[in-house]
């Protein structure tokens, strides 16, 4: 009677820009016994994990912890906390995931002004202080590293303005946290927003966030506690209450916070895996780990251009860990990927609006980011494209890639 057999998920490598492959050890921290969510001995995971958090965010804000949901949970949390209808709010877009940010300001009812570049460029720093002159929102919200078109958008300048005209600096960092440098503090942004399934290599289904006093202000006014757990110190009548219950940043500080007041479930394996996730991150050190993103982006890059092939994001605000190949004309990009999967068990990644069919996007992730899956995917991409009739360079790619490997071992020693 029983026809559906245990799982059995084939080993896979995958070069996407997420999600990528999970560092063995957090799937076996997922594996350990569930713990009630007001538990002591959660609850000390809970504060570790906090803690954590801010190192990686590189803050000193007291509030850094995880949404529940994907990484668009925590936009939408920070995003429908601060934002409340007809609040202007300036949305420099350079991809897709600007148009996220869009999406979800516009459904909180926020009178939306947006900057557009194409997709490939980013924005002068100075042209955005320029337009939040002109414009005087709220809140700017803006996307740090693009997965969709593969750049990252400067912002050291951009926070400093934000300060100076009063505008709250919201950043979806949710494909460079624990990748790049992601300086919360130093760039004076507001509130930002991190995922777990980009290069933190943990699974899909948290977004750890950041915020300050100034975010904390904004939301502080709106703050209205759940009639059933609500006590005298909770105000019952607020003017303008945050629209989502579940995202309610307000009553997830007191969840958060001392006080444990009594919000959703936790999800606790996934605490367990976020808590696992940034532990092997501080122990590789975050210099550590931006030079290994640094290295097998190069190595990857090399590879590529020895090839024959030419990056779409060969730029200076290349994101580090995401590599955008130029479908070589003549070439089905689908059916290149198609056999890719098929006969190596590797993942890439195809994009989105004007770049489909026409790029192929490489990730360099996390615990995906590593020689041994580097050199796979440059052997295999050779031999498809092959198959496939293309003209390029052959034994050229996997050459250039391992005199990177070899020169930075003579660096090292
Ligand atoms: C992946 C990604 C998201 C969306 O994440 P989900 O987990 O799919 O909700 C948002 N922003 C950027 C920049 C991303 O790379």
């Amino acid at each position: 009677m029983n026809a559906f057999k245990e799982i059995n998920s084939p080993l896979r490598t995958i070069m996407t820009p997420g999600p990528v492959e999970v560092d063995p050890r957090v799937l076996r921290a997922m594996s350990t016994p569930i713990l009630g969510q007001f538990d002591p001995a959660f609850t000390q995971m809970m504060n570790e994990t906090m803690e954590m958090l801010r190192q990686v965010f590189q803050t000193k804000n007291h509030w850094a912890f995880p949404i529940d949901g994907t990484s668009r949970a925590g936009i939408e949390a920070v995003l429908c906390s601060v934002l409340k209808p007809g609040d202007r709010v300036l949305i420099p877009i350079y991809g897709r995931f600007g148009y996220l940010l869009t999406e979800i300001a516009e459904r909180n009812g926020a009178e939306i002004h947006i900057m557009e570049c194409e997709w490939g460029e980013v924005f002068n720093q100075q042209e955005i202080i320029n337009e939040m002159k002109k414009v005087k929102p709220k809140v700017l919200a803006v996307v740090h590293g693009e997965t969709s078109t593969g750049c990252m958008q400067p912002l050291d300048e951009i926070g400093p303005a934000c300060r100076e005209l009063d505008v709250l600096c919201i950043v979806d960092a949710v494909a460079t946290i624990g990748g790049t440098n992601v300086k919360v503090d130093e760039w004076e942004l507001d509130a930002v927003i991190g995922g777990t399934q980009k290069c933190l290599s943990v699974p899909s289904g948290m977004a750890p966030i950041t915020y300050n006093d100034r975010v904390e202000q904004v939301i502080a006014v709106r703050k209205k506690v759940e009639k059933g757990v609500a006590t005298e110190q909770d105000r019952s009548e607020v003017q303008h209450p945050i629209s989502s219950n579940y995202f309610d940043i307000s009553q997830l500080q007191d969840y958060w916070g001392p006080r444990r007041l009594n919000h959703h479930t936790e999800a606790t394996s996934m605490l367990y895996a976020l808590r696992e996730g940034v532990r092997i991150v501080l122990q590789e050190g975050l210099k550590e780990r931006f030079e290994r993103h640094r290295l097998h982006e190069k190595a990857l890059v090399k590879g590529i251009k020895a090839m024959g092939l030419g990056i779409f994001n060969d730029v200076p605000w290349k994101l580090p860990m995401v590599t955008c190949i130029n479908i070589p004309a003549g070439i089905d990009g689908e059916s290149v990927r198609t056999m890719l999967l098929q006969q190596f068990g590797i993942e890439i990644a195809s994009s989105f609006g004007p770049l489909h069919g026409k790029i192929w996007r490489i990730g360099t992730m996390g615990y995906s980011c590593r020689k041994e899956n580097i050199l796979f995917v440059l052997a295999a991409l050779e031999a498809v494209l092959i198959r496939h009739g293309a003209s390029i360079q052959m034994g050229e790619g996997l050459q250039a890639a391992l005199n990177v490997y070899e020169s930075a071992n003579l660096a090292a020693v």
